[in-house]
């Protein structure tokens, strides 16, 4: 295919992905809450971390364990687009997952180029671009690294690929620093890296054991993955380079001994660790952590829905858009590799796609433009087979683009589909962002906000703020503390809070181990962490000296996620036993009769006679509450004591009109009382922001 042509192609492919990614943006301008700023909001939540490191970056300065990401290779490239480009900054997060993640196209272009299958590229690419799992990853608003992690190892197939089909010692040099590269964006690139080395050797060894070339190749594969500080890995790079390419002719001999010191740099450095280390973390999966005082708290992992075997069905949508495509691409790609060997050096990235069937939805991804190539390399193959049967000669070449369009149609369908299907809302919605906003004017940069660790990284980006857990930092020992302060009494929640902010700086200045739980407990002289709690509760609990101030952060949206919130402090830690679980129920809607209230889900008050039905079972309600948030910013509460002795209560929310049943423990949960009744103790907390979204206390400690 002639170059401007393919040029051509190349483009039309990345302005389709680009024009499939607007479709979101489109759906979410409809609503005026998902803007702030005047542009539309981002819709991942690990996409804040990276905007608070642009944001330092730009400003120049940030706050010493406020944890900002200013050395991250995304936030210096978004600080650096924010700088050039005329638009603004939330404009640059916003579009930048659309126009580098449909950088996809470019690789898997380039691949079929190599192949001479520009034509198979083409459909590849358009649908590779847009592919279920990697559209999910890399749509519009989906602020992550992930904008690029398939692109840059994509890139590193098509070098190697180049380099193994040209055999020059330049496309050596070109193929380290696209992995470096890669290492460089994504840390935990290295196993992939590695796999792609020991795919070559496994090649190497099968097919070509005489070819030295692929002996250099392996060299620089593995000194680019060699843990070493990445500008020594460039430096040696490059200095390789030089070598073999000065000494020309006479490096042959030295090739072997050279790719020998290597490997055992590689091994001895530690190289095969990363790998390991992958395959530990999603294969094993404890239950408990423990740790060295022995504390039992509780595992997130239990939590996270993603690290779970997924049916095929899912797995198979999620590579190719939906079954049948998905093996027509594993066949197409096993043509593929039968008739160009050179294909198999794609195993590492399809076997890490297969992975998922194990280690979760992540990796999916992996395998979404190898399954490409392999289904467009079948969409030419049958289309041509079917050109051959036409018996009219003019009519074989219109049979055979017929075909082709017919095919790529049918294999984008479900994947557009889906596109137009997965509507996703933004993170936050703009009247809990107003309230971060005036939060970040009241509080000074080192102030900490206590919340749950789902909004930490918009609460640190809008507020300007530090926290004590986030989508990075919550691990059991560092939820607990958070989780007991909003699940419990207020006196407890106070005095908890304090200590977490207080220890979470001091750990940062001294070199102690443990959590900081360990440390309270050492540093107070309790061994028995329940006796420890327990002493929470008094008033005169002597705190560590104030620091700084602290904020809770409550808002609306953690109602839903409450029960989970309380997971992490309802477990014995001396034992890892878990508590028996709060009850709980919110009602979304409600049907309301002269005798009874129907709450959803089965539950029934019985009105007349103050009775919660739930099947057969009627249980006694304590009392029944009636909130009402006023304009002034009060809760007016109205309680309707039914049976001292009972331990269910009903609370209306009626600005929210919404039902709570709850039984005692959450009902005097910090969170409860201060954001659904309003009722602070006024010598422990004072309320600073009031909205019917979220509201924010000043700890008085
Ligand atoms: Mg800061």
């Amino acid at each position: 295919m002639r170059l401007p042509l393919f040029l051509a192609l190349t483009a039309i492919a990345y302005l389709f992905a680009i024009v499939v990614r607007y479709y979101w943006v489109d759906w979410a301008s409809q609503f005026p809450d998902f803007f702030w700023n005047d542009q539309l909001m981002i819709n991942t939540n690990d996409g804040y971390f990276w905007a608070e490191g642009a944001r330092d970056i730009l400003a120049g300065h940030h706050q010493p364990h406020d944890l900002s990401p200013v050395d991250a290779p995304i936030s210096r490239l978004t600080a650096f687009l924010a700088g050039v480009l005329p638009a603004r900054f939330e404009t640059v997060i916003l579009w930048m997952p659309a126009f580098f993640g449909s950088l996809l196209v470019v690789p898997i272009m380039l691949i079929a180029r190599e192949l001479r299958q520009e034509t198979a590229g083409f459909i590849a690419a358009l649908l590779g671009g847009i592919v279920w799992s990697y559209y999910n990853r890399t749509m519009t608003g989906y602020y992550d690294t992930d904008m690029l992690t398939i692109v840059l190892p994509a890139f590193v197939l098509w070098g190697l690929v180049h380099a193994m089909l040209h055999r020059r010692n330049r496309w050596l040099l070109l193929l380290a620093l696209l992995m470096l590269l890669y290492q460089w964006w994504y840390p935990s690139a290295a196993p992939l890296n590695t796999a792609f080395a020991g795919v070559v050797l496994f090649y190497t060894l099968l097919f070509e054991r005489r070819e030295l070339y692929n002996y250099k190749l392996l060299a620089f594969m593995l000194l680019t993955v060699t843990p070493f500080d990445s500008w020594i890995r460039l430096v040696l790079v490059f200095l390789l380079f030089l070598y073999f390419h000065l000494a020309k002719e006479r490096a042959d001999k030295t090739v072997l001994p050279i790719l020998g010191g290597v490997a055992a740099l590689f091994v001895v450095m530690g190289g095969l660790e990363p790998v390991w280390l992958q395959i530990k973390g999603y294969l094993l999966r404890e239950s408990v952590t423990d740790n060295t005082i022995r504390l039992h708290f509780y595992a997130v992992s239990k939590t996270v829905r993603e690290a779970g075997q997924i049916p095929f069905e899912l797995f198979a949508n999620r590579i190719s858009g939906s079954p049948i495509t998905f093996i027509l691409s594993v066949a197409g790609y096993l043509m593929l590799a039968w008739r160009y060997r050179v294909m198999w050096l794609a195993l590492p990235m399809l076997g890490l796609g297969f992975l998922a069937m194990q280690g979760g939805l992540r990796f999916t991804v992996y395998a979404v433009p190898v399954c490409a190539l392999g289904l467009g390399y079948l969409v030419v193959w049958i289309s041509r087979r079917i050109a051959e049967f036409v018996p009219k000669k003019e009519a074989t070449r219109g049979m055979y683009y017929a075909s082709l369009l017919l095919f790529t149609l049918a294999a984008l369908y479900p994947n557009i589909r889906h596109v137009i299907d997965y509507k996703v809302p933004v993170v936050m919605v703009k009247p809990e962002v107003e309230v971060l906003d005036r939060l970040g004017k009241i509080a000074s940069r080192e102030d900490y906000v206590l919340s749950w660790w789902d909004y930490g990284y918009p609460i640190r980006y809008y507020s300007d703020v530090k926290t004590l857990v986030d989508g990075g930092k919550h691990s059991g020992d560092v939820n607990f503390p958070v989780s007991f302060a909003l699940t419990r009494p207020q006196t407890a929640s106070a005095n908890m809070a304090r200590l977490d902010v207080e220890y979470t700086e001091r750990a940062y200045q001294k070199d102690r181990n443990g959590s900081y739980l360990q440390m309270m407990m050492e540093d107070y002289g309790y061994k028995d962490p329940a006796r420890f709690l327990a002493a929470l509760n008094s008033p005169d609990f002597k705190l560590p000296k104030k620091s700084r101030e602290v904020y809770y952060y409550l808002p609306l949206r953690m109602l839903d996620i409450f029960p989970t919130v309380a997971l992490f402090s309802d477990i014995d830690l001396a034992t890892g036993q878990e508590n028996p679980r709060p009850f709980m129920y919110v009602s979304r809607g409600y049907r309301n009769s002269a005798d009874k209230l129907e709450l959803g889900s089965g539950i029934v008050l019985d009105k007349t006679r103050g009775l919660i039905l739930l099947g057969k079972k009627a249980i006694p309600l304590k009392s029944f509450v009636t909130a009402t948030l006023l304009k002034d910013g009060r809760i007016e509460v109205k309680e309707q004591n039914l049976r001292p002795d009972a331990r269910l209560y009903l609370i209306f929310m009626k600005s929210y009109r919404r039902f709570l049943l709850i039984d005692a423990s959450v009902y005097r949960s910090t969170f409860i009382q201060l954001f659904v009744l309003g009722r602070y103790d006024p010598n422990l907390f004072e309320p600073v922001i009031v909205s019917p979204m979220a509201m924010v206390y000043r700890l008085k400690k």
